[in-house]
């Protein structure tokens, strides 16, 4: 069964909250803007937003590992 993980670096991310609005099932915001991880295994129908939401960090603070 294939899986997908989310990381986040928090000493990376500085906020520009693009996970979020890109993914707002799996990230969150705490009082600052910073990222914060509601999902860290999303099931198959987030991933796809995931992976954008990943992919569009500017800071490349989030990385997720996959497993066929
Ligand atoms: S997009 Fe990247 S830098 Fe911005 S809040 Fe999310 S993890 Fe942090």
């Amino acid at each position: 069964m294939s899986s997908l993980k989310v990381f986040l670096d928090v000493e990376a991310c500085t906020g520009h909250g693009r996970c979020y609005s890109l993914a707002p099932a799996v990230f969150s915001s705490d009082d600052l803007g910073h990222c914060e991880i509601l999902l860290a295994e999303p099931p198959e129908e987030l991933r796809e937003s995931t992976r954008r939401a990943v992919a569009t960090c500017p800071e490349g603070a989030l990385r997720i590992e996959e497993t066929a």
